[in-house]
Parts: structure tokens; sequence; C-alpha cells
């Protein structure tokens, strides 16, 4: 038997914790060599060819040898990989597969890209928990399934976001759960980049978000993951990710986490449908939605005849703008409470 040590990230920390709680069922350890090609090229695994979009490793600069491997994070020996194995992976083939592009002005290819070349495999041996950004409002799988149990929930809707939600996804969310027990409104917590608004202060949006909704039919948990803005293939992960915590539907927007113009409007979508059969858990499309003038209330084309000067919709860049210029952003857009802790923040 032969033993190496290795220093791991934040983020490597946080994908084994995330294998070892269940979230990213069905994968139980760090990608096999044959599991990483069939992966990258047609997003399934194993045997059974299970759904599953993006190959799991700990990325290192060179060959890492022993059949077990420690693994310290911040000096602690947080766990141990045993039968390991390690294999050199084209790294811009694997970006190309994922993101669709190699374009280094995507966010989420330039850090790939910096990751390392060599993937580690193996069977992953947890000793220490991963200690999460926003404590308290983290939960396993397993605990997810108890709280929605409890409050008796059968039909439970699941909600992704990496923004302070305004009144468009409110609407996308209450339109859902006109229809369902609950909805569990999971924002992501982890890397994002660096013009995103941050976690703590997300956190207070998302506080004052909840007062909209009746406190029995909807609660809050974060989801810890990275963005890899990778649009289709990613809201592929965020709805299996979903289905693990014991959601029945996801809801999945136009250019659900994608970046930039990478991807085409209902690429995610139409993406995710092609999975939907043995997925597990159904997915709900949406348009943009906006307040109308005329209708009086939140819209979408599917709903609204009007026309564009009708409709009270920001970008998230307009919403930076006036919110850096001490401009107003009308309450038909977001919440007031919310533009105030976004304003206070920023
Ligand atoms: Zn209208």
């Amino acid at each position: 038997m032969s033993l190496n040590k290795i220093n791991i990230t934040s983020e490597d920390f946080l994908m084994i914790s995330n294998i070892v709680d269940g979230l990213y069922h069905p994968v139980t350890k760090l990608t096999s060599e044959n599991d990483y090609k069939t992966i990258i090229e047609s997003c399934r695994m194993g045997e059974n060819r299970d759904i599953w979009p993006f190959p799991m490793n700990i990325r290192t600069e060179g060959k890492i040898t022993g059949s077990d491997i420690e693994l310290y994070f911040e000096e602690n020996h947080v766990a141990t990989i045993r039968n390991s194995n390690c294999f050199e992976v084209n790294i811009d083939y694997e970006v190309h597969c994922i993101f669709g592009t190699n374009d280094k002005s995507h966010p989420g290819v330039e850090k790939y890209l910096n990751s390392g070349t060599w993937c580690l495999s193996g069977d992953i041996e947890l000793y220490k928990p991963f200690k999460h950004l926003i404590p308290g409002r983290t939960f396993t799988p397993k605990e997810t399934k108890l709280i929605f149990k409890e409050w008796g929930w059968e039909k439970i809707v699941g909600f992704q976001t990496r923004n302070p939600i305004h009144r468009a996804h409110e609407y996308l969310i209450k339109c859902s759960l006109e229809n369902a027990d609950g909805v569990f409104i999971n924002p992501l917590v982890g890397w994002q980049k660096a013009d995103d608004i941050p976690h703590a202060t997300r956190h207070l949006t998302y506080q004052e978000t909840l007062k909209y909704f009746p406190e029995e039919r909807a609660t809050l948990g974060y989801f810890p993951s990275k963005m890899f803005y990778a649009g289709p293939r990613e809201a592929l992960y965020h709805a299996i990710c979903r289905r693990n915590y014991g959601c029945t539907h996801f809801i999945v927007g136009r250019d659900h986490a994608g970046v930039g113009g990478f991807y085409g409007t209902y690429e995610a979508q139409e993406f995710v449908s092609k999975f939907e059969e043995d997925l597990g858990i159904e997915i709900l499309k949406y348009e943009h939605a906006f307040w109308c003038t005329i209708c009086g209330g939140m819209a979408s084309g599917k709903t609204c005849p009007h026309g564009k000067e009708e409709k009270v919709f920001l970008s998230g860049t307009e919403v930076r703008r006036r919110l850096e210029n001490d401009e107003e952003i009308p309450e038909e857009f977001s919440r007031h409470g919310v533009v105030k802790i976004l304003r206070e923040s920023s």
C-alpha cells in the first residue's frame, strides 16, 4: 500500500462533502476514467447510463501516485481517497464538451482551464464535513426530505437562483405554487463571478422575499455549489440536485445558468427536456415575466398581448447602474424592501 498527501481547495472539499451527503446521487465517489469520458460526451455514467453532467474529480497539475491519498484542507486531514487512480485529460476537449465554447472571456471556461489537467478518482472516506458559507440554512438531502415530510408536502417545486429575487421570479414561483404544496427556494451559495451579488446581501433579500409567501408553503435553504455558468448542462445539474433534495418539480427559466450571449434563450430548456423521461423530476419551463401597465399586474408573453412599451422590466446591468447612481427602481420591478437592502450594501 502506498500513501500520498495533498492539499485541496475549499471547492474540492465542498464537492466531496456533497457527494457523501447524497446531493450528487447517483455519484458516490470521484469519477473514474471510464465515467469521465461518457459524462463529458453524453452526460451519462456507469452501467445504468445514469444522467450526470459534470465529472467530479480533484484536479492536480501533475500525476498523484499511491492507492490511498490523504486530503488536507487548511492543515486538517479531512478525507482519504481509497483505491485511487490519477489520469490525465485533454482539458480543451473537456471544456468544449461542457461549455460548448473554449472562449476565455466566458467566466466558467476561464476558471475551468486553470483547474489542472490530472484527475484524481477513487472512493471517499470523509472525516470532517465542509463548513457551509451560510450555516443553519444549508441542508443535506436527508434533512430536506424530512422537512418536506413534516410540512406534509408532496408536490414540491425547487427554485434555483444566483441573484436576488425580483418580481419576475417571484411571479414564476407563485405561478408554480398555485399548483403545488410547497416551494423550496434554493439559491446557490458558492463560487460566483466577481460582479454577482455577494451571498450575505442576497441572504437578506431572500428573507425579505419570504414575507410575500405563506410561511407554511415556502422554505429557504441554500444550494452549496459553485456556479459553472455552463447554461444547458448546468440546468441539468441543478435539476438533478433538486430531485435529490426531494423536489418533484424544478423551474427552468430562459437562459438558465447562462452568461453573456453564450447560450440561446431556450437552449437550457430544450437540453433538459431531452433527459426528462428518466430524470425523476418534472421541469417547469417559463418565459420571462414582467409587470404590464395595461394588464395592471405581472404577466408574460404567454398571458399578455400588450406592447414592449407597457412592460416594466430592467436587465441586471440596468439594476446595477441604477443602484450605483442612486436612481429609482420601480416597485413593479422589485419590492421596496429588496431594493433597500441592495442599496444599503452597494
Ligand atoms: Zn398586458
